[in-house]
Order: C-alpha cells, then structure tokens, then sequence
C-alpha cells in the first residue's frame, strides 16, 4: 500500500484535507481529496512545494488546478514507480551476480588446493609435514567454500522475495493505472487500451466490435442544483448499473468527465442497441440519495446513448467520433434516448 499512516494519524490527515478542500472551488471529489492529503501528510514534497507557492499567493484551486497538480504530481507517479522498480531489479541482479562471482572465485581457489594437495600425496618424497598443511589448506579452502556458498544461498532467497515483492507492486500499480477510481470502471487509458486491442486482434475481414458513448444528461444542472458531492454518488451509480450489466470480454469504462464508453467486441449492432436501451431504461429509473437527508431519493438522471458498429478498416479515433455524434444527435432529439450511428452509404449493407 502507498500510505502507511496509521488510524489516528490519517483522520488527523483527513480533518486537515477536508479543511483545506473546504477553503477551495474544486469539488470534494476522490482526486482532490488524495491531492489535500499528499499536501497535508507531507508524503509529496514536490506536490506540496508547488502548493505551498500558489497558497502563498492566495489561489483558490478550482477543478482545473486540482485536475492538473493530480495527474503531474500524483498519476504521473505510476511511471517513476516504474522506474524506481526497474532501478532495484537492476540492483538486485547485480547483488546476485556479485555473490555468484564471489561463490566462483572460492571454488576456483578450493579446486587449486585440491590440486595441491594430490600433487603432495602422490609425491613419495613429500613428508609428513608437508601433508599436514595440505590438509590445513584443504579445511580453510572448506570452510571459505562453505561460507561463500551459503551467503550466495541467503542473497538468492533475499532476491527471490524481493521479486516476488517488485512483481506484485507491478501488477498492482498496472491495475490501478488503468482503473477509474470514483467509479471503480477501467479509465480512459483502460478504455483506449481496450478498443485497441480488441481492434488488434480481429481476424481479417471479422465484424468489429460495437461501442457505446454514453453522457449524463444536464449534469451541469444536476451539479449546480445539489452539489458536486450529489454529482459525484450519481456517478458511482452510473458506474455502479455498468458494472452490473457490462460483463466478460465487455468494457465498460469512464471516458472522462461526466462521460462513459463501452466496447462490445462481439456483439451485432442489434445487440449493442438493445444493451444501450436497457442501461438508459435502468439509469432513468434509478434512484440516488442525496446525502444528509437520509431520505431524499433524487430520480429523474438521464442519459443519452451513441451507439456505432465498427466499419471494417476503421481506426478507434474513427469509431470514436461516429459514436460521439450519434450521442450527439441523441442530445438533440430530446435526450435520454439511444441513437445508432449511421453506416456511410458505401459501406451499408456491409
Ligand atoms: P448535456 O445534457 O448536453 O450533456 O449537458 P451537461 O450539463 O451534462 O453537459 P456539460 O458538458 O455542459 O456539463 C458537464 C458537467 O459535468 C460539467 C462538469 O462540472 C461536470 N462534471 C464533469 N466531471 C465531473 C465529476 O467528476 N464530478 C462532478 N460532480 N461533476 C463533473
Ligand atoms: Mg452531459
Ligand atoms: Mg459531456
């Protein structure tokens, strides 16, 4: 785990982040509350450096700004973990390979003393003296022997735990670099991995995939009549409905913003529209509590749904954009509907 501050330590930490997010325009959101609390904890010198410099001024940090020190001081770290750890494997290897060498030498040099002594033995001149130290020799040449192996032992166990330790870390900072953390959906950087790779992998001449953009419908109203943490729940639970009904070799993800995608790589474009019709359906009626009033169950969130079949040679970009204007349209028409993206008239038929 990144933070290892103990109970009493981090709710100390929590009232200072939540004073300090209480003093600014940004929402009191999962980015801006890890960017108050690297601040406050002191666990990000550099974050906290450029923070210290524009409260001096008396900035007041709005989406934007907290957006920005977010992915510069804090996502970006993903790729200096990487580095870090690239760094102690280099180490590790060359601590391994110093012992081995170590291990090397000593053997080499029990091997001349073996040498020696049976040159000593077969000699019939050599006297009794002269086999005494051979065998001196012999047991020092063993006990090093004995030594340089057993550290070599230790350092390979050492190593093998390291390894284990560093492949973890990898496997845990790589999920987490691709996953969204308000909503618990892959992220942008999942979503584009996903598409590509789904694109990547089809057969020749294979139908393409399908894809969904879906957009809350006049979030911005929702956000400035209740609140951007009433904003926030209500994204968790457009995610909350996705990852209920977007499952298997599906992607559902958060494209950004009030925005999501989902890559259906085998699924006819009746199927695509169907699953759009009944997310819209389950988001309309669902229902989000407005926190506080334990009672107060908001209803009435839509969303519009673009949906496009991907034409055969079509880059993501491409596929991108005909889903986008189709949600485009579907804003339109009215909102909280689902509009298929129209085939280009060469192609229809396809
Ligand atoms: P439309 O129906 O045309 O999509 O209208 P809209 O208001 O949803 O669209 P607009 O693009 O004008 O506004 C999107 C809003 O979404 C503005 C922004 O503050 C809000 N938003 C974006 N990301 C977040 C977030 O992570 N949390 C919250 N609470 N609001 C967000
Ligand atoms: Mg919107
Ligand atoms: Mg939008």
């Amino acid at each position: 785990m990144k933070y290892r501050h103990s109970a009493a330590q981090s709710t100390e930490y929590l009232r200072l982040a939540v004073k300090q997010m209480t003093q600014h325009a940004a929402g009191m959101h999962p980015a801006s509350y890890t960017v108050w609390y690297e601040y406050v904890s002191g666990a990000n010198p550099a974050l906290r450096a450029e923070l210290d410099s524009l409260l001096q001024r008396g900035v007041r940090l709005g989406d934007d700004a907290i957006d920005d020190l977010y992915s510069r001081h804090i996502s970006e770290l993903d790729a200096r973990t990487a580095l870090r750890i690239g760094d102690s494997v280099s180490q590790l290897v060359s601590h391994v390979s110093e012992s081995t060498s170590v291990a090397g030498d000593e053997a080499e040099r029990f091997g001349s003393s073996l040498a020696r002594w049976n040159e000593e033995l077969v000699d019939p001149e050599s006297s009794g003296d002269a086999l005494a130290s051979g065998v001196e020799d012999i047991l020092r040449g063993t006990r090093q022997m004995q030594k340089a192996v057993s550290t070599l032992k230790l350092r390979l166990a050492e190593s093998a735990r390291e390894t284990e330790r560093l492949r973890e870390e990898v496997a845990r900072a790589r999920e987490e670099a691709l996953i969204d953390g308000l909503t618990g959906l892959s992220n942008r950087k999942g979503f584009d991995l996903a598409l590509a790779t789904c694109l990547d992998e089809l057969p020749p001449g294979a139908a393409g995939p399908c894809l969904l953009m879906i957009d809350l419908d006049h979030f911005k109203r929702i956000n400035d009549s209740l609140g951007h943490v009433f904003g926030d729940r209500v994204l968790g639970n457009v995610g909350q409905i996705l990852r209920a009904n977007v499952k298997g070799k599906d992607t559902a993800a958060r494209y950004g913003g009030e925005e999501f995608a989902v890559v259906l790589p085998n699924t006819p474009r009746g199927g695509a529209v169907g699953l759009a019709e009944a997310l819209r359906a389950l988001v309309a009626a669902s229902r989000v509590r407005r926190g506080g009033d334990r009672d107060a169950l908001i209803g009435n969130i839509t969303v519009s749904i673009g949906v496009a079949d991907h034409l055969a040679g079509e880059s993501p970009t491409d596929l991108v954009s005909r889903a986008d204007r189709a949600l485009y349209t579907a804003k339109m028409q009215g909102r909280n509907r689902v509009v298929l993206a129209p085939r280009p008239a060469a192609k229809a038929g396809q």
